[in-house]
């Protein structure tokens, strides 16, 4: 696909935060659909958007490439499911220029695994490193009661390809109350035993999703504090300018990392921005404040108009989030859906 060209294009200012904190990561969500239907993300039955809507495949590239003009360093696509958008190796493949000019640090993805067999070996092809597979449960039968259409069998089958290509693996696993709450040391030991990091996600009020969103929370704090019992958890310092907060835990010699977005304690370090498949820009995952890119990117073919439609919105980024899980409404805090702006 025809590709924009960094080399040729002027230098560009860094992207800096009113706050001073530099923007260098980028989350885009690829696709709002999947093949999975998870009871904490989607609805059982969504209404997805129309094509004419997405951000074109070339239009990713674009969009992408102008944020790593602008010195973001690294880039994680998510969804929906990123790899079930039809032709998203050419996306992959395309964006791995700029790892070879040494602009990038790293591409990587958010996936539920399930098309992983499929694509592990190209996605290393491509220059990826690492793939976070989200994975809440080792019980066949609770993984289909979770995810509604999901197969436990195909994402393993997933997961032992992508370890064969060389892929690094990290597990994501939402913390779901009454549900998989008894399993997490299995999963600990599963993980650690087969060399990948394992996080725990706290369940964030996004999306109405048919169901009652308290009846799934469960606080990281009290997690944690049960498998203190259990395990001994050293804490970490690695910070990635992430959410997670680390331990070790010396009976697997594994990391363990919990994500807790309800409570405010990664805002301060936050460098990260996220574009929604309709090339919506996101500032902050808490906050509805949000910029279209979208028209700017159809509206020339330069980009002049694209970057000052970023460096407009980067001077908005808000200083934290706010939370609410709204217990006399039952209702989420924020309406959009996960798949929307990708986890
Ligand atoms: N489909 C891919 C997957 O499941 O990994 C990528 C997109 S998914 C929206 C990204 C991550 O968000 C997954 O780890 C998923 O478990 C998590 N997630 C989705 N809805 C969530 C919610 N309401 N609260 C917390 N995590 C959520
Ligand atoms: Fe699909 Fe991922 Fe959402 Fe599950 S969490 S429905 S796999 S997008």
């Amino acid at each position: 696909m025809p590709v924009y060209d960094l080399d040729s294009a002027p230098g560009r200012a860094p992207l800096i935060d009113p706050f001073g904190r530099d923007i260098t990561y980028l989350r885009v969500s690829v696709t709002d659909r999947c093949d999975f239907r998870c009871v904490y993300c989607m609805a059982e039955h969504m209404t997805f958007l129309p094509k004419a809507d997405l951000l074109t495949l070339e239009e990713l590239d674009r969009l992408c490439s102008a944020f790593v003009a602008r010195g973001v360093r690294k880039l994680r696509l998510t969804g929906g499911e990123p790899l079930v958008r039809r032709g998203i190796m050419t996306l992959f493949s395309s964006l791995s220029r700029h790892l070879a000019s040494g602009r990038l640090d790293e591409i990587t993805l958010t996936t539920n695994g399930s098309q992983l067999a499929r694509y592990a070996g190209e996605l290393k092809a491509h220059g990826v490193r690492r793939v976070n597979v989200s994975l809440d449960t080792l019980d066949a039968e609770k993984f289909r009661a979770i995810t509604r259409w999901g197969a436990l069998d195909q994402v393993l089958a997933g997961i032992d390809a992508a370890q064969a290509a060389g892929l690094k693996i990290k597990i994501n696993t939402v913390a779901l109350k009454g549900v998989n709450e008894d399993e997490f040391p299995r999963l600990i030991e599963w993980a650690h035993g087969r060399g990948m990091d394992l996080t725990l996600i706290e369940v964030m009020p996004l999306g109405d999703i048919g169901e009652g969103r308290l009846d799934q929370y469960l606080p990281l704090s009290l997690v944690r504090a049960r498998l203190g019992g259990r395990f001994s958890l050293a804490e970490l310092d690695d910070r990635t300018g992430g959410p997670a907060r680390y331990v070790r835990v010396a009976e697997t010699g594994g990391r363990l990392g919990f994500i807790t977005p309800l409570t405010h304690n990664f805002c301060e370090s936050c460098n990260r921005v996220r574009v929604t498949c309709t090339g919506t820009l996101y500032m902050c995952l808490g906050q509805e404040d949000a910029a279209d890119l979208r028209q700017p990117l159809r509206a020339s073919e330069g980009n002049d108009l694209l970057f000052a439609a970023i460096d407009e919105a980067i001077a908005r980024k808000p200083k934290g989030h706010d939370f609410i899980i709204d217990r006399r409404h039952r209702r989420p805090a924020l309406a959009r859906h996960m798949n929307v702006t990708g986890g």
